[in-house]
């Protein structure tokens, strides 16, 4: 029932006469109702105070806006924000409050709320001169006895809120940067990375333009890791990002994909030219010598290429294509680029045979070793040999071990592989021994996993029983990151290996970053330098002067030097003036099989 009606009633009702009676009602029965609005009425009252009251003291302001955008029934918050004394009944119409940049939008809002709709607005007041974010609800409200409506609204200072909201935007962009780049280089992850390749293939989709994706990966960053620490490999890995990031145009995209391998895409490529010359750009670049403290590091990076459309147009094929091109890239001796081709596939499709095919050559006795002879340059004559293992393929002839360690190493076959190497190595020499040579050596390569498996003094043990060669006569040849793996338990395994009479070489040195100090905890009797320094030799100078040096310090160290991969006269007689000691290449005879090392001892 509408109370200002009742209130017409009560008043009229106080008028009636006792007496009389109202449409059979008795006046008795009319009073109790008087009483009953009365209390009403007095509820209704006091409900209505409690309401102004909370209407005045709530912290929101509450208005009415009317079509000429003037303002009444401010209330007290309102009268506070638009700054109007207590007293003041005058207003200025609302616009006059407002930023003017916002005139239009409030315009626009009390329009929607006279059109009889509920809205809402983000705009500024000024306030003594200062501008206050504020939130407005407006509702339409019909005044009694006037057509269409007015605009009401709660307005609230929201400079909090927005200081809240401008807060919380910082910590979802730091939030955003910490999911979507890499904590050490500060560049973009391999999440960022699938969302900008995508939208880079999308952008260029129906035009004639390509993408060219790049992956880098670091050569031998692992060795850096391993030998220098951690520390070096992060400053190492800033500065590769430095390099790359002064290399690649502005437009293009730079990623880090995992430990030391990155990703650049090229966008709006018009010619296989173009990207060819900013990836030689950049492993040029990556290839300056890097600085630590008062060490210089030597790296390189390999880049795999592919192209979008031209190889495919399947973003998760264009990444798997260009780690393909990458992997062959370090396949063809690293610091190179590759670009994606058709071969490549059937590369990994055979590395992939080839995995399987492993396990089942050991049992067919598809291996083999080769020897090839050592040459002492003290007497001229053949010390030793390396066995070098050789794998009799059914189909493809006979394969390098280049073309299947990796993948016997990565699949496990390397451990009963490398005790065949041994048993098979100590088996020719008690061979040898048996023809009277019972003064030559045989060294054979242990690869890291092996020297890390932790059973290899045991095996070797075995074999030596087993055969009963005399332990000097077995050489072991590890690289420099074999050693590294991990360096106090290898430190270990060689010292009581060494105890039971076998001897030990460095291989391929100088590819490696071991310090001779670190050589000198390490009981070896020979150092191999590699056959990439003896190349250039005696061209080069610079090599020439490394190798002067490896040989010198190594002989301080008490090691004899073995130079491998001599080709030519002119590198043997230089080697010779150096002091070297013993030298093995294809000048002296390539590796052969066990049944020519009797013929090339008898000739020597
Ligand atoms: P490595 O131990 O440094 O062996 C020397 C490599 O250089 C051999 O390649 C040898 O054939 C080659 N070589 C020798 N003289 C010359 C030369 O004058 N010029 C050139 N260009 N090359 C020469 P190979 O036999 O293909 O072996 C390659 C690598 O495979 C070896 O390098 C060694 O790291 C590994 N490997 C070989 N046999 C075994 C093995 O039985 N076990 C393990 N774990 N690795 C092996
Ligand atoms: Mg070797
Ligand atoms: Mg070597």
């Amino acid at each position: 029932m509408n109370t200002e009606v009742k209130q017409e009633w009560i008043e009229d009702l106080c008028l009636i006469d006792d007496t009389i009676s109202v449409g059979g009602t008795s006046k008795k029965s009319i009073k109790a109702e008087l009483a009953s609005y009365k209390f009403e009425l007095q509820r209704l009252r006091a409900e209505n105070a409690k309401y102004r009251s909370q209407f005045d003291s709530a912290p929101i302001s509450y208005f009415t806006i009317d079509r000429l955008l003037n303002i009444h029934g401010l209330n007290s918050a309102g009268r506070k924000l638009l700054r109007y004394s207590t007293d003041q009944k005058k207003y200025q119409p609302f616009i006059a409050h407002i930023n003017s940049a916002d005139h239009l939008k409030i315009q626009k809002h009390v329009n929607a709320v006279m059109a009889g709709n509920k809205a809402t607005l983000r705009t500024s007041i000024i306030s003594d001169g200062k501008s206050i974010p504020v939130m407005l609800h407006s509702t339409p409200t019909q005044v009694p006895g006037s057509p269409g409506f007015v605009c009401q609204t709660a307005m609230m200072d929201v400079s909090e809120e927005k200081a809240a909201v401008e807060q919380l935007q910082l910590a979802n962009n730091s939030l955003h940067h910490t999911v979507y780049h890499d904590s050490l280089t500060g560049l973009p992850n391999r999440l960022f990375f699938n969302a900008k390749l995508n939208s880079s293939l999308l952008q260029i989709k129906n035009t004639d333009k390509k993408v060219a994706l790049l992956l880098l990966d670091m050569d031998r960053f692992k060795q850096v890791n391993e030998s220098l620490g951690h520390k070096v490999g992060d400053q190492l890995l800033k500065e590769v990002v430095r390099r790359l990031k002064g290399t690649i145009r502005q437009a293009d995209a730079v990623a880090r994909l995992g430990d030391d391998e990155f990703a650049v895409i090229v966008e709006q490529v018009d010619s296989l030219a173009e990207v060819s010359q900013i990836a030689n750009q950049i492993i040029r670049k990556l290839a300056q010598p890097y600085r630590s403290g008062c060490q210089e590091i030597f790296t390189t990076a390999s880049v795999g290429i592919s192209i979008y459309p031209t190889d495919t147009i399947e973003n998760d094929e264009l990444i798997r294509f260009s780690h393909a091109a990458m992997t062959h890239a370090k396949s063809r001796g690293s610091n190179c680029v590759e670009f994606f081709n058709n071969k490549l596939i059937s590369l990994k499709r055979r590395n992939f045979e080839l995995e399987s095919e492993l396990r089942v050559a050991l049992r067919e006795s598809q291996f083999e070793l080769y020897f090839q002879p050592q040459l002492s340059l003290a007497n001229h004559k053949i010390v030793g040999f390396e066995a070098l293992l050789r794998w009799n393929h059914p189909v493809r002839g006979q394969l390098s071990p280049e073309s299947f360690i990796e993948i016997a190493e990565r699949t496990g076959v390397i451990d009963a592989l490398g005790e065949w190497i041994l048993r098979d190595a100590c088996q020719k020499l008690c061979k040898l021994r048996e023809a009277g040579f019972d003064d030559i050596r045989i060294s054979v390569n242990v690869s890291a996993k092996q020297f890390s498996a932790g059973d290899l003094q045991k095996k070797i043990a075995t074999i030596i029983a087993e055969t009963e060669i005399p332990a000097h006569m077995l050489e072991l040849e590890l690289t420099e990151s074999a050693l590294l793996v991990d360096a106090t338990s290898s430190i270990d395994v060689l010292n009581e290996l060494r105890a039971t009479g076998i001897e030990f070489a460095i291989d391929d040195f100088g590819t490696g970053y071991s310090s001779f100090s670190r050589l000198r905890q390490l009981p070896l009797s020979r150092l191999k330098i590699d056959k990439s320094f003896i190349q250039g030799m005696p061209v080069n100078q610079d090599d020439n002067s490394i190798v002067k040096a490896i040989i010198s310090v190594a002989h301080e160290m008490g090691m004899e030097v073995v130079s491998e991969g001599v080709e030519t006269a002119a590198q043997l007689d230089f080697l010779r003036s150096l002091k070297c000691d013993i030298v093995q290449g294809y000048y002296i005879s390539k590796p052969v099989e066990f049944g020519s090392v009797l013929a090339v001892l008898r000739a020597k």
